[in-house]
């Protein structure tokens, strides 16, 4: 199917967005990298009047060094991040992600903030951001607020920003020198997780100091495993800490898998995800 008509308007600052935004409201849509939108515009799910596309508003790209944070560019590329090498030695979780999403055309069009404003609980980078304890620069029509990431996530494909808002950047404070890894389980190569596990642990020679493990597609938001990282500073070993992975979560039951066989999966790739980002 083609999509139903729309105006198209491609500013080139934060301000004209915003103000294209305030004069269309509900009736406009903003376009980032396009590879959620455009699925959606194509099945006619949504019929916006006008799209505003970010793809030239040059402020909104690129990764910088923000001393005790890096921060990434609401339109930076999936495969930019990928790359990126603040981003490598900083937020390693990060990079560890966007190996995984995807194949490597959407990740030449599909942006860091775009996939984390669609908010799909099967998105890769939602878990890593939240793991991270990010930060989301949201402007608006009153100035710029920032909203940590566990009141990012609303639920399903929504978070906290408002209609006549946009996400601007993404602070990630700095985890240098910690161990990460992303554990995705998928049916289909180059596909959303059934389930993925998101695990950065500070520590040497296998011990554990600090950790902190994310959950994609274990309810409607990501989500972080507290009771498993709990344990895990505690002391307790591994098997029994990724028994408690599911505590507290909702996950769905659909066509890939039943609700059982999630929480089944969030405990081995817990494992599986802290034993590599610990090294072992
Ligand atoms: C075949 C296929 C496979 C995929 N596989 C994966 C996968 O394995 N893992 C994964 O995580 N993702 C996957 N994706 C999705 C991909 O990550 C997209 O890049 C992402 O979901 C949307 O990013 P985008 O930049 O294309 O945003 P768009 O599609 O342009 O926008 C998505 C939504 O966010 C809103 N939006 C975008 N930017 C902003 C902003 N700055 N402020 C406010 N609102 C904004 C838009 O209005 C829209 O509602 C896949 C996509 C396809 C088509």
């Amino acid at each position: 199917m083609i999509p139903t008509a729309f105006d198209y308007v491609a500013p080139t600052t934060v301000e004209d967005a915003l103000s294209a935004l305030a004069t269309h409201g509900d009736d406009a849509k903003i376009l980032a990298g396009g590879q959620s939108l455009l699925p959606v515009l194509r099945m006619r799910l949504n019929a916006p009047e006008v799209v505003i596309d970010l793809g030239k508003i040059e402020s909104l790209r690129g990764v910088r060094d923000d001393g005790d944070a890096i921060v990434i560019g609401a339109m930076t590329p999936h495969s930019v991040v990928g790359s990126d090498p603040l981003v490598k030695e900083h937020a390693l979780l990060i990079h560890r992600a966007v190996e995984h999403l995807a194949d490597e055309q959407i990740r030449h069009r599909g942006t860091f903030g775009g996939a984390l404003a669609h908010a799909d609980p099967a998105g890769d980078l939602g878990a890593p951001a939240l793991a991270l304890g990010s930060s989301f620069v949201i402007a608006g029509p009153g100035g710029t607020r920032t909203v940590p990431a566990d009141e990012f996530f609303i639920d399903l494909f929504e978070t906290a920003i408002g209609d006549d808002e946009i996400l601007t950047e993404v602070r990630i404070p700095k985890h240098t020198g910690w161990g990460a890894h992303y554990e995705k389980f998928v049916r289909v190569a180059h596909q959303w997780p059934i389930v993925a596990v998101a695990a950065t642990v500070k520590g040497s020679g296998g011990s554990i100091e600090d950790v902190a493990i994310g959950l994609t597609n274990m309810g409607s938001t990501p989500l972080r495993a507290r009771a498993a990282e709990d344990a895990l500073r505690g002391g307790q070993d591994l098997a029994a800490a990724a028994e408690l992975a599911d505590q507290d979560t909702n996950p769905p039951s659909d066509l890939n898998g039943e609700s059982s066989y999630r929480r089944h999966l969030a405990k081995v790739l817990t494992r599986r995800a802290v034993t590599a980002a610990a090294g072992g």
